[in-house]
């Protein structure tokens, strides 16, 4: 603990945005960094508490107080290893993830948290900027070869952490490029995507070796990866997306919500968009309805807005949580309340407790209304609440159900749990076939990219004790 009263002393101070009406303007980033001063300020109101609760609240447990000390210090490149000693992608965390750490740091208890979101993401950009971030290859190879399916977090992590203990790593990937929803689902400006680009160089030069275009179960049979190598880890994520099955549902201008994001993620990339996906998506002089408030909900208002869309309304069929939570009952957990995303400042009107009850259009089939009814606290509707809501374009963004059972699950035949995933515990991920493992969310189910990491590193250390009998891999 570098400053023992900097919490008395120093305020919280966090990231800001730019301006609305200037960020809707582009696709890029708009988090505006703190100063390497502000940095160090921010560290040192750190208390190292003798139980560092922000330890268990971070998926990948992060040894939070030892880095706000070391940057606290000016041992940044230090920092820099701790930090990777825990998460291997803290630039993709320190830009998405939620920060469940700062819920449960103590200082959050007087609502103003550490914040360590902002000094992992100012660690891990300053080791890039200072060229600290090498290649990690592996002295030693094993002789054992781990086919990986998936390209997202997940795989990523797994596919890092079993390169670096020596073994040679395929990974296979439906997609054109590497990080699965973190390049496809969420928009450039939460987090640009040459940020996973120089994550793969880096890896590639450890010698993970990337097989794009390549959809297993499909264009590849399994059997082929089953044969080549000595494990098969099972990282395709949850992509089964909930549907909402009502009258009117089949109008033109009903989409999924990851039928729209991907889109407008390979048009900033210039990536060409696949020719068997739906005709293009845009939400420009539309009125838009999002359907779900969820971090999926809210990329696609983002999304609509940068598009240009003359209206955006998310409907959430929850109540309004109440706007701050009763720490005594929550705290060191994540709490249950309101939450406003940087996309619902840039004009969303926002409506809870609404149930939308079926979709009518014009004659030519193409949406045109919502018909919808407003909910009780027990979800049940009002009468008479009906109401209407305009709509050219609506987004289902309520959420994912489970992975693709089609191809290669249903080809490996591994054991699903009550809710479709496949079946493995966090002990040592094992599917229900032999020398197949599953991590992230194609195992968890919906998830975060936090967890993602952990599952895929603690996956990988499973792998490596299940292919050398033991393993020096951190779990
Ligand atoms: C729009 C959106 C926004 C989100 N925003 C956030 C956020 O802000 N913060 C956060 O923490 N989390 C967010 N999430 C959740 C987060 O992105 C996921 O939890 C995380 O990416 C899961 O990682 P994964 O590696 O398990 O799976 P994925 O990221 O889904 O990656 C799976 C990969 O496997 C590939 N694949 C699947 N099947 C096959 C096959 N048969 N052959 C070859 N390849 C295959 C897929 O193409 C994909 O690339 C968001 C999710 C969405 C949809
Ligand atoms: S990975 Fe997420 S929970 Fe962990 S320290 Fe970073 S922001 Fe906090």
């Amino acid at each position: 603990m570098g400053k023992v009263t900097g919490f008395l002393e120093i305020d919280r101070q966090d990231r800001r945005y730019a301006p609305a009406g200037d960020r809707i303007r582009h696709f890029r980033e708009f988090v505006i960094p703190l100063s390497e001063e502000a940095t160090r300020d921010q560290a040192a109101r750190c208390m190292n508490c003798g139980i560092p609760y922000c330890h268990t609240g971070c998926p990948v447990n992060n040894q939070i107080p030892d880095w706000n000390d070391l940057v606290y210090k000016d041992e940044w490149q230090e920092a820099l290893r701790n930090l990777h000693s825990t998460n291997n992608f803290p630039e993709f965390t320190g830009r998405v993830c939620p920060a469940p750490c700062e819920a449960s740091c103590t200082l959050n208890l007087t609502d103003t948290p550490v914040t360590i979101k902002t000094i992992e993401c100012a660690i891990v950009d300053r080791g890039w900027q200072e060229g600290w971030i090498v290649p990690e290859p592996a002295s030693t190879k094993s002789g054992k070869s781990v086919g990986i399916i998936g390209a997202g977090p997940a795989g990523l992590a797994c596919a890092q952490q079993l390169a670096r203990a020596g073994h040679e790593v395929h990974v296979y990937e439906r997609w054109s490029k590497a990080g699965g929803l973190l390049r496809y689902g969420i928009p450039d400006f939460k987090m640009e995507k040459h940020l996973i680009d120089r994550r793969v160089q880096q890896m590639e030069a450890e010698g993970v070796v990337f097989h794009y275009d390549c959809e297993v179960g499909v264009s590849v049979p399994p059997s082929q990866l089953m044969g080549r190598h000595h494990a098969l880890v099972l990282a395709g994520g949850a992509e089964k997306p909930r549907d909402l099955t009502i009258p009117g549902r089949d109008l033109a201008g009903i989409h999924f919500a990851m039928d729209f994001l991907p889109q407008q993620n390979r048009r900033v990339s210039k990536e060409p968009i696949p020719a068997n996906s739906v005709p293009p998506i845009l939400a420009g002089g539309k009125h838009v309805v999002v359907i779900g408030g969820g971090d999926t909900g809210s990329d696609c208002i983002g999304t609509s807005v940068r598009q240009g869309a003359l209206s955006v309304t998310q409907l959430e069929i929850m109540p309004r949580p109440p706007e701050k939570e009763n720490k005594l009952l929550t705290w060191p957990n994540w709490p249950l309340k309101l939450r406003t995303s940087s996309s619902h400042e840039e004009g969303a009107e926002r409506e809870f407790s609404v149930m939308t009850t079926k979709f009518t259009g014009s004659k030519n089939g193409q949406v045109e209304k919502l018909h919808c009814v407003r909910l009780d606290d027990k979800l049940q509707p009002v009468a008479g609440s009906d109401f209407e809501l305009r709509a050219d374009l609506v987004l289902l963004a309520m959420g994912f159900v489970s992975p693709l059972h089609e191809g290669l699950l249903e080809w490996l035949g591994v054991a699903t749990d009550k809710r479709g995933n496949v079946q493995a515990d966090t002990a040592d991920y094992r599917a229900s076939v032999d020398k197949v493992f599953a991590c992230g969310d194609m195992r968890r189910g919906q998830s975060l990219v936090v967890w993602a990491i952990r599952e895929g590193r603690q996956c990988a250390h499973s792998v490596d004790q299940f292919l050398m009998g033991s393993t020096t891999l951190p779990r």
